[in-house]
């Protein structure tokens, strides 16, 4: 199973549970962003473009573990920038684990050979490797040659030592079907316990902004991957009713609070993926974020997004709802043919707002206060900072 039976039965009594006390709003996966720099420059994400001293920023064991405590989801996925850069990413995993959480270390598994002895297998603990398609695929992804053989090798070593294995694949528009199916043929030959796949998310400050995916490409990009692995018994890590919404048959709308964000920053609003803002706690995230503001048909921004940091906790909340529909979905694979469900109208969304210099000011303001020594640095480094306003401006 992509996931083990016990994990569902505790995150399935937890959704229940939820739902029992009638919370509307409620933390899936909390998202923990440790650090944001990383040891690649992929070309369809923009995390890495702030400044020195952002990167070199790290929330501590503590401020994990009460990030965690905060929030109290069953599902932890920590992610980055690169976790296995952060000295003690083995400490802040322990500490989940001790708190049977079911936890996954995201990494493009550059550092998992020299790093793994760190960690122990559990039931509660899963490597989650980026690998977004097959070698050529993916080191184009990344803007890398080597690194799709390097994830390869870091697999098969965790497979070797015991551990748990999911693959973080994400799609762009130059994704081919039949390689797609050939390479979730390949990962699941090699024992990978399961598959998370996603289309990209256009990131503003992503340098490639030319090949992510539309609503209605990617509907029909899931749809022919799906149909050409009929029978595959592909083991995907999200829920049969996400994948049938990636496939176009689900209208859903956006649940962003499923998958809250803690970051260097603060927790972002509203979702893993979008950062208008930060809030000081997860209670003032969860009350005081005007969650309408979001969502595809709300805001430009999310005009295109289909992403499980969304979707995947609108699909749970539908499996709650309707038990006989995701018994039939898991039974006879997403819908791949006949037509789609109605898209969401986007005539009254609101404009894009883009507040990315704002942010980064604040928080190296926040960090030249308690070090002033970094002060002509952190200067230095802003000049150089162009607010997507200005890009637009200039072109
Ligand atoms: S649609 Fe939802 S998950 Fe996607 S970017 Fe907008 S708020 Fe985030």
């Amino acid at each position: 199973m992509a996931v083990p039976l016990m994990q569902a039965v505790r995150v399935g009594s937890y959704v229940v549970k939820q739902h029992l006390k009638g919370r509307k709003k409620y933390p899936l996966v909390l998202m923990l962003e440790p650090l944001l720099r990383c040891n690649l420059a992929c070309s369809g994400c923009g995390k890495i473009d702030y400044p020195a001293d952002i990167l070199n920023q790290r929330l501590s064991v503590q401020e994990c573990l009460d990030a965690d405590a905060e929030c109290g989801a069953p599902v932890v996925a920590v992610a980055g920038g690169e976790p296995l850069l952060h000295k003690d990413m083995p400490k802040i995993i322990q500490g989940l684990i001790a708190r049977k959480r079911y936890v996954y270390l995201c990494t493009n598994g550059l550092l998992l050979e020299k790093k793994i002895d760190d960690y122990k297998p559990s039931p509660f603990f899963s490597w989650d490797i980026h690998l977004d398609g097959d070698q050529l695929m993916h080191d184009a992804s990344v803007c890398q040659e080597g690194v799709y053989d390097r994830a390869i090798a870091a697999i098969k070593l965790a497979k070797s030592k015991g551990f748990r294995v999911s693959i973080n694949c994400t799609l762009f528009d130059n994704a081919e079907p039949k390689r797609v199916a050939e390479f979730f043929d390949t990962v699941m030959e090699m024992g990978v316990d399961g598959i998370m796949t996603a289309p990209g998310y256009a990131y503003e400050r992503a340098p490639d902004q030319e090949h992510f995916l539309n609503r209605q490409k990617t509907k029909q990009l899931f749809r022919d991957i799906f149909r050409l692995g009929k029978g595959h018994k592909w083991r995907f890590t999200q829920s049969p009713l996400f994948l049938n919404f990636l496939a176009g048959n689900e209208q859903y709308h956006c649940t962003p609070w499923g998958k809250p964000l803690k970051t260097v920053f603060g927790w972002q609003r509203p979702c893993y993926l979008l950062g208008e803002g930060y809030a000081s706690s997860f209670e003032e995230l969860m009350n005081d974020t005007q969650w309408d503001l979001y969502g595809t048909g709300n805001y430009e921004k999310c005009a295109d997004c289909m992403v499980h940091s969304g979707y995947e906790s609108t699909a749970v909340k539908d499996a709650i709802q309707r038990p006989w529909h995701i018994a039939k979905v898991a039974l006879t694979g997403p819908q791949v043919d006949g037509p789609m469900a109605p898209e969401i109208d986007l005539s009254r969304q609101r404009p894009a707002e883009y507040g990315y210099t704002q942010q980064v000011e604040g928080l190296l303001a926040k960090i030249q206060s308690t070090s002033p020594s970094k002060r002509s640095t952190t200067i230095r480094r802003i000049k150089t900072v162009k607010t997507t306003e200005q890009v637009k401006e200039a072109s």
